[in-house]
């Protein structure tokens, strides 16, 4: 039957030619092929842009119900497009990838986002209650997929905020045994013999955000020991004070150091490794939590608050080394000046 049928289709009525299919005419121009290529690269630019998500999953994203900027980051997370330090070092615009704000690990955008000590906690104690060492997933799109498909996605926008809203609700454990702590100083005392003094300073820029960290160590004749400094990039001075007390506990942990008086002229920070149960400052929350777990360890380190009078040494250092009025040899042969406070402070002992 169906042979039948083709067979009745005429043929020899015209002879074979090439025909041009992208054209409604069946021929072949210039225009015609210049404007299947154009669509042609239209698509292949749509695929590359789509970066893992589906159309509908971008429909989804620019539907939902969150501020315009909120969208829009999103999308330049999903692309990989923010700047964080590993984008800028890829661009040429910064030298190193490391985060400013923990130090610990290359800024990218996995880091920035949830891996970062600095992140953690405001994921944490947010409605969500996400831990992001659980997620499981290698990249942002990856998270974004199985956020977005878990229906939890219009809490997105709100879920870190409630934190801020929360202040009372700690992620301590309150029954975390406490640092030991001695009385106030009013001007800089020598240590009993057997244990050394850490002096902590920073010096903070508001406008730039740029700090510089400032340790010293004097043992109980008042001489100096060691000593040196950090540059970091910090929110606020509490944070850049209580970066320079952890700096100072690593480093004199890696010394080997048992015995030691940490003194900062920063009330707060010093009220905050006091009383485990105050709501801690957000900006130094991660670091003072940090401490604390060090302090367990470290029985026979305590944690002193002096008057900015007794905490001139480190005050020095931090504010001449930011300024880059301080040599970089401070530590081994100190400077005039430096040497001054050094044998005022025995003197006031
Ligand atoms: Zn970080």
């Amino acid at each position: 039957m169906e042979r039948q049928e083709i067979l009745k289709i005429p043929t020899g009525l015209c002879s074979d030619s090439l025909i041009w299919h992208y054209d409604k005419n069946g021929e072949f121009t210039v225009k015609s092929a210049y404007l299947l290529a154009c669509s042609r690269q239209h698509e292949t630019n749509m695929d590359s842009t789509n970066m893992g998500l589906s159309s509908g999953e971008w429909k989804h994203l620019w539907k939902l119900k969150v501020p315009p900027n909120v969208r829009v980051f999103l999308w330049r997370a999903i692309l990989n497009a923010l700047p964080s330090m590993d984008n800028l070092v890829k661009r040429g615009i910064v030298q190193e990838a490391l985060c400013p704000l923990c130090q610990v690990a290359d800024e990218s955008l996995m880091h920035l986002l949830f891996y970062c000590p600095h992140v953690e906690p405001i994921w944490f104690g947010s409605a969500l209650g996400l831990d992001p060492r659980q997620l499981g997933v290698g990249c942002f799109v990856e998270w974004w997929k199985n956020f977005s498909s878990s229906g939890s996605c219009s809490s997105f926008w709100y879920a870190p905020r409630t934190l801020a809203l929360k202040p009372e609700r700690s992620i301590d454990n309150p029954s975390r045994p406490r640092p030991t702590t001695q009385q106030s100083q009013s001007s800089w005392s020598k240590p009993p013999h057997g244990t050394l003094k850490i002096n902590v300073d920073a010096s903070f820029s508001p406008n730039t955000g740029f700090a510089t960290l400032a340790m010293v160590g004097r043992d109980s004749n008042g001489a100096m020991c060691f000593g040196k400094t950090w540059n970091c990039m910090a929110l606020s001075p509490l944070m850049a004070e209580t970066a320079a007390l952890f700096k100072a506990i690593h480093f004199v942990e890696n010394r080997g150091i048992h015995q030691a008086i940490f003194e900062s002229d920063n009330q707060v920070l010093i009220s905050s490794l006091q009383q485990s149960l105050r709501p801690l400052p957000w900006e130094a929350k991660t670091l003072i939590m940090h401490i604390r777990h060090l302090c367990v360890c470290h029985p026979g380190y305590s944690f002193v608050f002096v008057h900015r009078n007794g905490n001139r040494v480190a005050d020095w250092i931090a504010h001449s080394s930011r300024t880059g009025q301080c040599p970089s040899y401070w530590a081994h042969r100190p400077p005039n000046i430096l040497l001054k406070l050094l044998l005022d402070d025995v003197a006031s002992t």
